[in-house]
Parts: C-alpha cells; sequence; structure tokens
C-alpha cells in the first residue's frame, strides 16, 4: 500500500516543505504536506485532485464502490478497516480511490499505519 506515493518517505521531510501550493484545501492535504517528502507530495496532489472526480457508494461491510464521474465502466471496490486503519483498494494501489473515501469519511489526517517508515 501507498508505494509510489510514499515510498521515499524520509527524516528530512521540512526539506523544501513550504514551497509547494495546496490545491485543494482539503486537511488531508496539509496533513500530507507535513508527512512526506516534497516529490512525493507532488505525486500525491494529483491522486487527491483526482479524486474529488470520483462518485462513491458506501456499500454493506465497510466497502465502497468508486467510479469516475465520466467513466461508466471501471468500477472499483475499496474496503476500509477502521479499526486498524486501513484501506484497500481492488487496483491494489493507495491512490486516488482510497482518498476518495478517506475525504467521504471525514479523514483529516492520512491513516498513520499506511506510512511506511
Ligand atoms: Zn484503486
Amino acid at each position: 500500500m501507498l508505494v509510489g506515493i510514499y515510498a521515499s518517505y524520509q527524516n528530512q521531510v521540512h526539506e523544501g516543505m513550504q514551497h509547494i501550493p495546496i490545491k485543494t484545501c482539503i486537511p488531508i492535504e496539509e496533513h500530507g504536506r507535513s508527512m512526506i517528502t516534497p516529490f512525493a507530495f507532488r505525486a500525491f496532489q494529483q491522486e487527491l485532485v483526482l479524486s474529488l472526480q470520483y462518485a462513491i457508494s458506501e456499500m454493506a461491510y465497510g466497502s465502497y464502490l468508486v467510479r469516475h464521474f465520466k467513466k461508466m465502466d471501471g468500477e472499483r471496490l475499496v474496503i476500509r478497516v477502521p479499526e486498524e486503519e486501513q484501506i484497500h483498494c481492488s487496483c491494489k494501489e493507495f491512490e486516488s480511490h482510497a482518498l476518495g473515501v478517506l475525504i467521504v469519511k471525514n479523514y483529516f489526517q492520512l491513516p498513520e499505519r499506511d506510512f511506511p517508515i
């Protein structure tokens, strides 16, 4: 999980951070900016902006159907396990699909469990 986005998590997280403007004003974005490297944060921002274009339907047992508003095919299933702060998408990546679910569930921070330090 979080592979492409957080793989470059490093200790010098504050280096150059202030030079990247926030794009969405979503709290989760500001949290991400304080947590990950500028390089990773740019990729994260792209996923975040994309995540705002999904229709998200809550299903039973903590699962969510995620669909891009322009595409009738390509539905994804996102499973959330709040007790373990875990979130998985059927495409096996943590990206815009999972982010979309976090946003509709009023997450203001990225789940700590997903940071491979
Ligand atoms: Zn996905």
